[in-house]
């Protein structure tokens, strides 16, 4: 990976604290926080600490972080009291509308969710 991938990347700044999030919680692999415009009352993004760019570019080596991010997401769930019904998302690629390329797992939560998604 690029060096200057991760000076301009969103979240790497955001996991060295040059841009303020509102934390939810942390572990030595994986930070999460309130996303900043959010589309249900929970609306948490779980990111791993090495940045990757998304699933597209996933290799085995990152498959712990991913698993790790969604069992974030699920214990956020849990101390929430989200359980009835929440969804991890996953946006793959722009025409799902991703828009930071920093691997991050979305929790929506707290309302009843449509499906299929939009
Ligand atoms: P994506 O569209 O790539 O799947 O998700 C990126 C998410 O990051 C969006 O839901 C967007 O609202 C959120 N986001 C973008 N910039 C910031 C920021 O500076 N801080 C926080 N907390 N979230 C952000
Ligand atoms: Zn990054």
């Amino acid at each position: 990976m690029m060096k200057d991938a991760r000076n301009n990347c969103l979240f790497c700044r955001i996991l060295r604290g040059e841009i303020p999030s509102r934390k939810v919680y942390e572990d030595d692999h994986v930070l999460a926080f309130e996303d900043i415009n959010p589309k249900a009352p929970t609306h948490v993004l779980v990111i791993p600490k090495r940045h990757f760019a998304g699933l597209k570019e996933a290799q085995a080596a990152d498959a712990e972080l991913i698993g790790r991010c969604h069992l974030a997401a699920a214990e956020i769930a849990r101390q929430r009291n989200i359980e009835k019904g929440y969804r991890t998302v996953l946006n793959v690629g722009p025409d799902s509308g991703q828009s930071v390329f920093h691997f991050h797992v979305h929790l929506l939560g707290g309302r009843r969710l449509s499906w299929p998604p939009g």
